[in-house]
């Protein structure tokens, strides 16, 4: 038996077969071929086998995304026999003797080129189309199976590192738990399979290596541990954990329909993080009270091309229908740093992380905010929508997207096109500077939703997704604790509510800190919520005042004091009414 021991990224005890995952690019090069006959057969059968994949994928994500996305890939059977698409590369084997991969990659291209030039907005996004049909057909020329995300029953995945776009696409029906080699607890992918209550362990190192492919193995997710081929004495014990940790969630269990109240009455609100539609279950199984932060970005990279204004307002319409009238805070778009997908191309430099990203590339691509914008407005009168501006640094890029929003309901008002006219307009205070000019950006906000993974990265010099670097990751840093409390300060002393929404609003060592403080609202994983809302039936005031002293956020001979300070500890009533 081998016990590997990495970070704990989601909890959950698996067992299971580990099933590699390697990333390939496609190479095609021109070749010339004596026999373009064979070429034409072998495209002949990557249009049979393309065409059997779509079918099957349309059968499968009807279940998953509905019938109205899953046409997508009825759009991709269509492309892939477009009669023109098919003369053009056929003529390309037959008259440059070439392999048939060149050719329906230089087809594929010409037709790309013809089609992004067209006026029609509808027209032009199918380029992405023509592209992921083109990858579909070459990886069935060569011969290459699509190594990526098919999975047998009971896989655990195991790789270098998951990037988001590929951990969105995961099949949770087959992919039970992820490893990977490296990554951190707070990238996007550990983040998402949190959501999707995908067991999952990080940083495993050199140590799981593709020698144990297949091998029968159990993930602890709950302590970062990879046993493989485990001896009877581990699966027995791993099998009585499993049991006590279900009996520990009926015990949670129990906790829903309940509020979120301390013993001495301060309620506070808890919300879900949520990645899309798909998750909107977990949500509910949990008790949201409302989704604190939909990453809208994962619509983006599940998709093969920038999603349209009508995907989109029917994602967001589902989820504001789903939640009944409850809060929906949907962040706009936040892609660059981890989060790219393949079909922008964005030069960030050498540390995307601090170059273009998030708000940035909405600023520098207005029609791409305009189009989500719009989406977002159209389904708010499905529900009771709240929208979200990453990564702003001041008060004038706050000004900024409210007028881009403000300009798109001028927009719709001509249209004739209904919106609700009570949608929030929040602002994240994800960075330093925006922690510094909070008491600016509180006049120009709604509400505040403080983003601690990012925080917490520009603040202490750290990259999030360097696990190289975990020892130095310290989210109880005081600077850290201060920074939420002097964006707290400035929110109340303008009447504006706020929300933690980054990984620590799950570290129930801190929630006294975030009660003491006043936070309104804490958002966490779907899985996260209930075990969050024991912690806060379990505490007083006492606990709320010790921990700001414990926690260095004030000196301890404030402590006497804090509780006559106006943005002190704050009464249940005027929490739970504000907000
Ligand atoms: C954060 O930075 O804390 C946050 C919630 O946003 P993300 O993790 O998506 O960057
Ligand atoms: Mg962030």
């Amino acid at each position: 038996m081998e016990r590997i021991k990495g970070k704990a990224a989601a909890g959950g005890i698996i067992f299971g077969r580990l099933a590699f995952y390697r990333r390939d690019e496609q190479i095609v090069k021109k070749r010339r071929v004596a026999k373009p006959e064979i070429e034409l057969q072998k495209y002949e059968y990557a249009i049979k086998e393309s065409l059997e994949e779509l079918d099957a994928l349309y059968e499968r994500e009807i279940k998953n995304i509905g019938r109205d996305h899953a046409d997508i890939f009825m759009i991709h059977k269509m492309l892939i026999e477009d009669d023109d698409f098919v003369q053009r590369t056929r003529g390309i084997i037959t008259k440059e003797s070439c392999t048939a991969d060149y050719a329906v990659e230089i087809a594929a291209s010409q037709l790309a080129g013809e089609l992004g030039r067209a006026t029609d907005d509808y027209i032009r996004a199918r380029t992405a189309d023509v592209k992921d049909v083109s990858r579909r057909l070459i990886r069935h020329i060569q011969n290459t199976s699509e190594q990526q995300l098919i999975f047998a029953e009971n896989s655990i995945l195991c790789s270098f590192d998951l990037e988001p776009s590929e951990a969105v696409r995961l099949d949770k029906q087959k992919v039970k738990a992820i490893c990977t080699c490296y990554g951190t607890v707070n990238s996007h992918a550990a983040i998402l399979a949190r959501t999707r209550n995908i067991p999952a362990v990080v940083s495993l190192g050199k140590a799981l290596s593709e020698e144990f492919d297949g091998a029968e193995a159990i993930v602890d997710g709950y302590a970062g541990v990879l046993y493989i081929n485990p001896d009877s004495a581990t699966k027995r014990r791993m099998k009585e954990k499993r049991e006590e940790e279900g009996r520990k969630h009926e015990l949670l269990m129990r906790l829903r329909g309940r509020k979120n109240i301390t013993l001495d009455g301060t309620e506070i609100q808890v919300y879900a993080n949520i990645n899309g539609v798909i998750d909107l279950k977990y949500a509910e199984e949990n008790d949201a009270g409302g989704i604190g932060l939909l990453r809208s970005e994962f619509l983006y990279l599940k998709n093969d091309g920038f999603p349209d204004e009508e995907l989109q307002f029917y994602t967001y319409r589902r989820v504001l229908e789903k939640m009944q009238g409850k809060r929906v805070i949907i962040r706009t778009l936040d892609i660059g740093a981890d989060k790219s997908p393949d079909y922008f191309s964005n030069d960030s430099g050498e540390n995307p992380a601090m170059g273009v990203r998030s708000i940035r590339i909405c600023f520098e691509h207005p029609e791409i905010f305009r189009t989500q914008l719009r989406a977002l407005y159209r389904a708010s009168v499905y529900g009771r929508l709240a929208i979200l501006f990453p990564m702003i640094i001041d008060p004038e890029e706050a000004v900024l997207a409210k007028s881009m929003a403000k300009s798109v309901c001028e927009e719709l008002d001509a249209e004739g096109i209904p919106y609700s006219h009570n949608v929030e307009l929040g602002v994240m205070i994800e960075t330093p500077a925006a922690v510094m000019l909070s008491d600016e950006l509180a006049r120009e906000a709604d509400f505040f939703s403080v983003g601690t993974n990012d925080l917490e990265q520009y603040t202490l010099a750290l990259d999030r997704q360097n696990s190289m670097f975990d020892k130095y990751c310290r989210p109880h840093h005081k600077a850290l604790l201060r920074m939420i409390k002097v964006s707290a300060d400035s929110a109340h002393r303008h009447g504006k509510w706020i929300g933690v929404c980054g990984e620590i609003g799950a570290y129930t060592e801190l929630t006294e800190v975030f009660l003491a403080m006043g936070i309104d609202e804490i958002s966490v994983s779907p899985n996260q919520i209930l075990p969050l809302r024991r912690k806060i039936r379990s505490l007083t005031i006492a606990d709320r005042l010790d921990s700001l002293v414990k926690y260095g956020v004030i000196r301890p001979e404030q402590r006497d004091d804090y509780l006559s300070l106006s943005d002190g500890i704050r009464p249940a009533s005027k929490n739970a009414q504000k907000i």
